[in-house]
């Protein structure tokens, strides 16, 4: 294994929200590609389709039955992608024992001082969970709050994906992380064939001389 192949994807969506497939058949097609660890973080979001209050508890256990099934053939995690532009109240996610827990839009809204403070509270009462920022933009991060916001980032040990969907990575703030910050992978997968596809992430890590451990595993 060259040190540049990772199998994995952290960011998956099924037809729990608005992916076009079951979490199944992602599972077999990710077997079929070899794809050796797959990460399902459908949304929890009042805007979009997806996990809710009343179905997050089926969508876990779903997940979790589902990682037991194919346990021999791939790793199945279970994960979720919290919308923070509609999802203000966290509560309820630290009832369940997530593998991944991605917020989304945080540096993307006028309220991210607000909404990144309340992640850095979550992070503090869950230390344990795998806590990050999907396709994180620091778009609205002024230079004079951005070496603040990396310092909780580490201390919290927050992890910043690496989206293939959103190109995220060509984002300028990604020439001022350092050697401390934790990446992930993921493709962003709507559909079957868009599964695995962590091209750009990887291309990114390559040409910046990234050490292949600084991406999580689960
Ligand atoms: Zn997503």
């Amino acid at each position: 294994m060259t040190s540049f192949e990772i199998k994995r994807d952290f960011h998956i969506h099924t037809n729990f929200s608005d992916g076009f497939s079951s979490a199944e058949e992602f599972i077999n097609f990710g077997i079929e590609k070899n794809i050796e660890q797959i990460c399902f973080t459908d949304h929890y979001s009042y805007f979009k389709p997806g996990v809710t209050d009343e179905t997050m508890t089926h969508y876990f256990d779903t997940i979790q039955r589902l990682k037991e099934k194919f346990a021999k053939k791939i790793q199945i995690f279970v994960g979720i992608e919290v919308d923070t532009s509609s999802v203000t109240d966290f509560s309820k996610l630290g009832y369940y024992s997530w593998d991944l827990i991605l917020f989304e839009y945080v540096f993307n809204l006028p309220t991210w001082d607000r909404i990144f403070s309340e992640v850095r509270k979550f992070s503090h009462d869950f230390p344990n969970k795998n806590i990050g920022f999907a396709h994180t933009r620091f778009s609205r991060v002024t230079h004079a709050k951005f070496d603040e916001v990396m310092s909780v980032i580490r201390e919290k040990n927050l992890i910043i994906e690496l989206n293939t969907g959103y190109q995220n990575y060509l984002d300028r703030w990604f020439n001022y992380l350092d050697e401390e910050n934790r990446f992930s992978v993921g493709s962003d997968a709507h559909y079957l064939e868009q599964l695995g596809n962590i091209s750009g992430a990887l291309n990114f890590l390559k040409r910046r001389n990234i050490p292949i451990d600084r991406v999580i595993e689960l």
